[in-house]
């Protein structure tokens, strides 16, 4: 398979630090002279010490969608703002389920840069360059019993779902510990995701607590969960939610003809033959991504009463639709084809170094409360 990461030696090692010279990063990735707001951006992300440490991010299993838009990109573009936020690009997580490729680390950059999340206030990783975290697991895998594990509710759900039935990987069974050492090893306050991942959190700070008591220390911290009020996007079949892996989902860098060919294969009111007959709205996936999309919150409304009202056909609502969704992707993707490969991966590099510098703090406490032995 072609490994555009590891062709480009963005291996990174403890012993292999480049340093980091802020001032070799672009100044903008696309190249735009510094604004007073940039400037006071800069000045704002130095001061963020005091702000909550977010840690975020997604598996490599493939390229965004507009569920992710929704679900998480959208809010990761406001709180860089109000926190000091890391967004994972979590590839060993997607060894657990074999659904792991290099190439899309590339193509995530891509969807998070252009979608607005700014390297100046956000800072990116890729998990399996920090070393700690491998360390970090390790210990904790210590703390955690077989049982607990196997009772965790998401990876029922998931053994389940994956009909993994008596060949369970230890990988994937201990894929919560992982988590663990992903969240606590940054001291990140504050997790953002939806309520499938309450029992992760809970895990996490579960081994917090064990850890505590256990070696009579302090240096972890116990996460919140921040649960996103968005109720998920639909996938254009109407069947589920949008996902990569149902083939249901718009991409946020689908091309014009793909967006029209969704678009207009979406599921509406299967009773709904004739424009005169009244629609329903409820289940029908275009008012769904209207209702995210569609700015005139008026307008939508009324389209809405004449639907239900009969005189309005699917045709016209899926080219309303069809109109608001390229509005919304075609300045995204505009940046996108600016995006150089070299740039996303030198974003990444650094961000990566950054972080790193923050997990090797708590594996130094770690092993301290533990009493590894050092030959230092
Ligand atoms: P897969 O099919 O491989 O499970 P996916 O498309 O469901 O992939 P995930 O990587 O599982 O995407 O999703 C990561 C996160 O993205 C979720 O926890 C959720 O926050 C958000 N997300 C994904 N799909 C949607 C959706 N349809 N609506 C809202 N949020 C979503
Ligand atoms: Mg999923």
């Amino acid at each position: 398979m072609h490994n555009s990461f590891s062709e480009q030696n963005i291996g990174f090692s403890a012993k292999n630090k480049e340093k980091t010279d802020k001032n070799n990063q672009p100044e903008s990735f696309l190249g735009q002279n510094s604004s007073t707001q940039d400037l006071l951006d800069k000045s704002h992300t130095k001061q963020s010490i005091k702000k909550k440490r977010i840690l975020t991010g997604d598996r490599p299993s493939g390229k965004l969608h507009l569920g992710h838009y929704v679900g998480s990109l959208q809010n990761r573009v406001k709180m860089q703002n109000s926190h000091e936020q890391y967004v994972m690009i979590a590839d060993l997580q997607s060894l657990t389920d074999e659904s792991f490729k290099s190439e899309n680390i590339l193509e995530i950059m891509k969807d998070y840069i252009s979608v607005g999340i700014d390297p100046e206030k956000t800072t990116f990783l890729l998990q399996s360059q920090i070393n700690s975290l491998y360390e970090l697991t390790f210990y904790y895998m210590n703390l955690v019993t077989l049982g607990r594990l196997e009772r965790n509710p998401t990876i029922k759900e998931e053994i389940l779902q994956k009909g993994y039935k008596d060949s369970i990987k230890a990988g994937f069974l201990c894929y919560p510990v992982s988590q663990s050492a992903d969240i606590t090893g940054i001291q990140a306050d504050v997790v953002p995701a939806g309520k499938d991942q309450i029992p992760m959190i809970e895990q996490t700070n579960e081994i917090v607590r064990k850890f505590s008591q256990q070696y009579n220390s302090n240096c972890l911290r116990e996460a919140e969960i921040l649960l996103s009020d968005q109720p998920k996007l639909v996938g254009i079949d109407g069947k589920s939610k949008a996902s990569k892996s149902l083939n249901n989902a718009i991409y946020l860098s689908d091309n014009e003809k793909t967006l029209r060919e969704k678009v207009f294969s979406m599921y509406t009111d299967p009773d709904h033959i004739h424009v005169h007959q009244p629609g329903k709205i409820e289940g029908n996936v275009v008012f769904s991504y209207l209702d995210s999309f569609y700015e005139d919150k008026e307008h939508l409304s009324e389209l809405k009463e004449n639907y239900k009202k009969g005189g309005l056909g699917d045709i016209k609502i899926k080219q309303i639709l069809f109109e608001s969704l390229r509005a919304f992707l075609t300045p995204i993707q505009n940046i996108r084809l600016q995006l150089k490969d070299e740039d996303m991966i030198s974003i990444l590099k650094n961000g990566t170094y950054n972080a790193n510098i923050e997990y090797e703090k708590t594996i130094q406490e770690v092993r301290k409360s533990i009493g590894i032995y050092s030959f230092d």
